[in-house]
């Protein structure tokens, strides 16, 4: 992290809560705690107004109209292109690719670079705690291509075992493929010395950094990782939108994803050839008030300051934590040093079903499951945990709201 940072205070929370209008509402009579911020964040007035701004006035498509409308809609999108470039630090907006969501990017990524660079036999070495989606995608790899997923272990607190992954990385790892923050969990890997072990071997690597942009400061140059994936609506922007941070030489060598409009230069029916970066990746219509709602959610963060961010939630992470570890049958799962603002727990003899359903009639809004993440959970031997994941505009009440609710939630169950 910077050595600028300012101090903790900065972040006005109450002020903050005020940009975000789905936070003051009633659920069944309560006021809405919305601890679900893991699945997706709510949005700021900044990011429905540059939404409503699109299809009320500038509605058009983008790159291809010489009228006003088309060329508002063209600047927009492309202003949207270099807020992303600026909020990570990449070299140029030609390493940006709009795509739907991390589980686009990561696909992009496995089946473009995977299948015109990676060969039978070679190794994708992941972590034990990541998403079905960094899992999946390197599976129909494997599949279509003969590659082989590999997995390094974590251990009780859920964080990576280095000396293991480092044990792993032989001489078949073709890829690196990493969460930046565990989503079940709440674990911040230690990206930066994954990459340094990995390219120390010349093996490139791709961070899954869906859970980590709304927490932690990004900056792909710092971290030199070969791709950086991410979803809009993870960071306070909408759905259906996403970016794939790829090195330009590394993009430049990869083959186009898809198949259409806008990524092409010329078409024949004897032969295509393709668009530069990053548009050889973007084919058809984008989404194109996401990626504008995308580019004034990061805007509205940078003004907010991220490192603010950052602290305000370890003080708000450890304040929960202690909450949580002072109720009688309660199993925190997921304890890493590092950790971003979430709070994965069973309750002893209360299905997490359960929980969430109870914590819901109270107006409190949690994720139960296995949050897609099924290797994670037979790691710690449950087959579910009770999520509740933070975010800046959450506070200490919201928090002692929630305990209160778990010894509710014992209570109904008699426990
Ligand atoms: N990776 C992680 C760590 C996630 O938490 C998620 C979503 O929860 C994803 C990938 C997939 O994101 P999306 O569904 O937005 O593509």
């Amino acid at each position: 992290m910077s050595a600028e940072r300012k101090p903790v205070l900065d972040l006005d929370v109450s002020a903050a809560r005020k940009d975000f209008p789905a936070l003051h509402q009633e659920v069944h009579g309560k006021p809405l705690v919305y601890l679900d911020n893991a699945a997706t964040t709510q949005k700021p007035t900044a990011v429905i107004d540059a939404i409503d701004r699109f299809y009320r006035l500038d509605c058009s498509n983008v790159h291809r109209g010489v009228h006003e409308l088309s060329e508002r809609a063209t600047k927009a999108f492309e202003e949207a292109r270099t807020s992303v470039k600026r909020f990570i630090n990449a070299r140029t907006e030609r390493e940006i690719v709009f795509v739907r969501g991390t589980t686009e990017a990561i696909n992009l990524v496995a089946n473009s670079y995977g299948r015109s660079h990676l060969k039978a036999g070679d190794e994708i070495l992941i972590s034990a705690l990541e998403h079905h989606s960094n899992i999946v995608p390197w599976q129909l790899l494997s599949d279509q291509v003969g590659t082989r997923l590999v997995a390094a272990p974590i251990n009780d607190d859920a964080e990576l075992m280095l000396e293991e992954f480092e044990r792993r990385l032989g001489p078949n790892t073709a890829l690196v493929a990493v969460a930046h923050v565990s989503n079940a969990l709440g674990t911040v890997m230690p990206v930066q010395e994954i990459v340094r072990m990995a390219h120390d071997r010349n093996v490139p690597v791709l961070i899954d950094g869906a859970q980590a942009v709304s927490h932690l400061r990004v900056d792909v140059r710092e971290l030199g990782c070969d791709f950086y994936a991410f979803s809009g609506h993870k960071v306070f922007g909408p759905t259906g939108i996403g970016i794939l941070y790829g090195r330009e030489d590394l993009l430049d060598r990869m083959p186009p994803y898809q198949g259409g409009g806008d990524m092409i230069r010329s078409v024949t029916f004897e032969k295509t050839t393709y668009n530069e970066l990053p548009y050889k990746f973007e084919a058809g219509t984008p989404h194109i008030a996401g990626a504008i709602g995308l580019g004034a959610a990061l805007d509205y963060l940078s003004r907010l300051g991220i490192d603010h961010v950052t602290d305000y939630e370890r003080g708000l992470l450890a304040y929960g934590t202690e909450l949580l570890e002072s109720i009688r049958g309660l199993r925190l799962i997921g304890t890493a040093r590092e950790k971003a603002a979430v709070l994965s727990f069973v309750l002893e003899g209360i299905h997490p079903h359960d929980v969430g359903t109870v914590l819901d009639r109270l107006g409190i809004a949690v994720r139960t499951g296995h949050h897609c993440a099924q290797p994670v959970m037979a790691r710690f031997g449950v087959p579910a945990t009770t999520r509740a994941s933070l975010a800046f505009y959450n506070t200490k009440a919201e928090l002692d709201a929630l305990a209160d609710g778990i010894r509710q939630v014992q209570q109904w169950f008699k426990l």
